[in-house]
């Protein structure tokens, strides 16, 4: 605890009196441009890797970057899409899964978690990821949970489009849907593409979308 309470201390005698009029303007306001979904994992920082500011990112963080699909009884993480959506506006959503996840190799390797009934339980939300990975052959442990991660993100970009404040924002051409999955060694980023179902390389292809506004607007 130390630790945090030193760095409080450097951030209000080092970074705050650099940043004052920003921190004042976000006193009384807020108006982030994307909701940014991942991981709990303390090695996913989702503003050191986008390199954005206090107020541009709305997030939500749980194991395994879940979205359960809307229903009667909606949760918390129900009720934090329908706010960024619908009261913030937010433009856009970033479902982000990473390498070396814990929850999505537990999954992939189907390990015992009947001594963890509430992550056994949250997990379920990724069963339709896990029937696809595990249709699939693998060639090695790293490309099993590497797949997994990569089905999950997908499933969850699925289970978004159940929620009516997507959809009405996406039927109005307002919203674009991402799937990025972060490499913790490298940095790296790679993006679901909406044209052919896979994951390419965010620098190579910094246009890489799941699923773009005016397509979903088409479809509906
Ligand atoms: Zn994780």
């Amino acid at each position: 605890m130390k630790a945090l309470i030193d760095g409080l201390l450097k951030f209000q005698k080092e970074v705050f009196p650099q940043r004052t009029d920003l921190f004042k303007h976000l006193a009384t306001t807020q108006h982030p441009g994307t909701l940014f979904i991942t991981c709990s994992d303390s090695r996913v920082v989702p503003e050191l890797l986008t390199q954005q500011e206090p107020g541009e990112l709305f997030v939500i963080r749980n194991a395994g970057n879940i979205v359960p699909s809307y229903s009667p009884h909606p949760g918390g993480v129900s009720a934090t899409v329908e706010y960024a959506v619908a009261v913030l506006g937010v433009t856009d959503i970033v479902i982000c899964g990473h390498s070396d996840c814990g929850a999505m190799t537990a999954v992939a390797k189907c390990t015992c978690m009947n001594h963890l009934p509430a992550v056994a339980g949250w997990l379920e939300h990724a069963a339709s990821a896990k029937v696809i990975h595990e249709s699939r052959v693998h060639i090695s442990e790293a490309a099993k949970v590497g797949s997994m991660v990569r089905e999950n993100v997908i499933a969850q970009l699925a289970n978004l489009q159940t929620h009516p404040s997507v959809r009405l924002a996406q039927d109005r051409g307002l919203l674009n849907l991402h799937g990025w999955v972060y490499d913790i060694e490298t940095g790296s980023i790679d993006a679901l593409d909406a044209d052919n179902r896979s994951f390419k390389s965010l620098l190579d292809h910094p246009s890489t979308c799941a699923v773009h506004a005016r397509q979903a607007n088409a479809a509906a």
